[in-house]
């Protein structure tokens, strides 16, 4: 791919904003750099717990050092993590469906795998039932379970959730904590996760690719969060009407149904799934980093705003079009990067922060936000003392910079905040145009909002029906966890130094505000900050 002209000397147009003049603090290329030296071949993707990770984080705390920020990791900078990993064998593995005494061989690569995210029992065989989304929501009174038998079944469950549910509600139903939790106290042993073709980021033929890639989870005890699980698979939605055959319905009805967020039918299924699993367990060692730079006001000394990113990508994968290494440049070299320079920045035109800023560089996030989890629960300054967190992940300046798309808009007044920082920088707001997609819980701001943290992540948005929108989803279904997320590919340096600006006049906002950030009235994840 061609470098775009976006690395051609960079012009900050002024913006004029009622009486406020905002001026430029950032030129783009001093974060581009850091992603390049992020993204480059020799760190081979920094997956968790590797050299390149490693590699990766050095830079990091070199780079925190240089711009004054103070260590306050564990040891350091960092704060050490302990993970598991879980590969399948596949030759000692099979999927198999029964129906009427006919045994019908899943193919790994073409039908369904069995996921290691939930440690497969070497062996299990049960009825199938559809349960719908699989969801319970009492707030909502909701329930997918209800009326249908799923004791000692298989729940096969299509991803996704009915428009009656508030995004951010429905997203955090359809984590793997509540989840289980839902098809646990149903009686269920195990699931089928059938991915909605109205929601898929990666081809399957993409995800099949790399389905024999370990998973990690925590090693410790206290975050088991399947406990009762005895197996999970992860199913093509081009190839489900095999488990729908017999039952009366049909897969295609079903996910016309689902595209539109529409309620989906429940009833059992005709065939039976055996699942013979073998898997591989090793022990992984990766940290955190963490650094912070000190606030000016000593009665508020004792408060943090944090600003989030994960350093870690997924590492080596299958190759596609010959290149193995999946660079993860946007993904989350972009996010790493912008730390790095803000804190570089803040050092050189030093604000007058009245709170603590504290820089969390996690790792782990590619294998389920685990090093930002381990990070809330352990959080190695005192918990209370985290007023927000602000999270940046692969924020995708690929084109001009004009609506920011903000994660938890209506949940916490840092949604009122982000409008006004947006407002004096002449940026339209909006929230996640596409709720299908769960964004608010795929990264790690989720974590901290788990712990009563008012959290949000924005990014580079572009409104629905666009032409900058088709370019997104133009991304996502190429580079998007792809060898090609590259520093080849074209970025538009002008709309990341803006970004930057956002962030920045953010934290600030966050930093010098007499109060802390607050949850809304009606926000759902209010009750998680009983602490507060
Ligand atoms: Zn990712």
């Amino acid at each position: 791919m061609k470098t775009s002209t976006c690395l051609l000397p960079f012009l900050f147009a002024l913006t004029i904003s009622g009486t406020a003049q905002t001026a430029p603090h950032f030129n783009g290329q001093s974060w581009w750099n850091h992603v390049k030296f992020l993204a480059d071949d020799k760190l081979e993707g920094r997956d968790t717990g590797s050299r390149g990770e490693r590699a990766a984080e050095e830079y990091a705390v070199e780079q925190l050092k240089a711009s004054g920020a103070e260590p306050a990791g564990e040891n350091g900078y960092y704060q050490p993590v302990k993970f598991v990993s879980h590969q399948i064998v596949e030759k000692e593995s099979s999927l198999t469906l029964i129906r009427d005494g006919k045994r019908e061989p899943v193919s790994f690569a073409e039908d369904a795998f069995i996921a290691t995210n939930v440690v497969p029992a070497p062996e299990v065989t049960a009825p199938l039932a559809f349960v719908g989304y699989g969801l319970n929501i009492p707030e909502k009174g909701y329930n997918d379970f209800e009326g249908l038998d799923v004791r000692g079944k298989i729940a096969v469950y299509l991803a996704g959730s009915p428009a009656e549910i508030p995004s951010a509600l429905a997203s955090h139903y359809q984590t793997r904590a509540s989840r289980w939790k839902a098809l646990r106290a149903a009686g269920a042993v195990g699931a089928v996760y059938l991915l909605n073709p109205a929601s898929m980021d990666i081809p399957w033929p993409r995800i099949a690719l790399n389905r024999a890639h370990p998973t990690m989870d925590l090693d410790y005890p206290e975050f088991n969060e399947t406990e009762g699980a005895k197996l999970a698979v992860v199913w093509n939605p081009g190839e489900a009407e095999k488990l729908f055959a017999g039952s009366g319905h049909s897969f295609a009805d079903i996910a016309a149904l689902a595209k539109d967020r529409k309620p989906l039918p429940r009833f059992a299924l005709t065939a039976s799934l055996e699942a013979k699993a073998k898997v591989e367990t090793k022990q992984i060692e990766s940290a955190n980093i963490v650094a912070k730079l000190p606030g000016s006001d000593p009665a508020l000394k004792g408060e943090y705003v944090v600003l989030s990113a994960h350093i870690d990508h997924v590492g080596i994968g299958e190759p596609i079009n010959g290149d193995r290494i999946y660079n993860g440049a946007m993904d989350n070299g972009s996010g790493s990067a912008l730390v790095l320079d803000m804190a570089a920045n803040l050092k050189q035109h030093p604000e007058k922060l009245r709170r603590w800023l504290l820089l969390v560089l996690v790792t782990g996030e590619e294998k389920g936000l685990l090093g930002s989890k381990y990070f809330a629960g352990h959080p190695t300054v005192s918990a209370k003392s985290i007023v927000a967190d602000a999270n940046v992940d692969m924020f995708l300046p690929i084109v001009p910079l004009k609506t920011l798309t903000v994660f938890g808009l209506e949940e916490s007044d840092l949604g009122d905040r982000t409008r006004e920082v947006a407002q004096s920088l002449n940026l339209k707001v909006q929230p996640d145009p596409q709720p299908l997609r769960n964004v608010f819980i795929r990264s790690d701001q989720y974590n901290f909002i788990r712990h009563g943290v008012p959290s949000v992540m924005i990014d580079v948005g572009a409104e629905p029906g666009s032409a900058e929108e088709k370019i997104f989803t133009d991304w996502r279904t190429q580079h998007y966890h792809a060898p090609s997320d590259d520093t080849k590919q074209p970025v538009n340096l002008e709309a990341a130094a803006k970004y930057e600006e956002v962030i920045r006049a953010l934290l600030i906002n966050i930093a010098n505000n007499d109060g802390r950030p607050a949850w809304k009235p009606q926000s759902f994840f209010r009750r998680y900050a009983s602490g507060n």
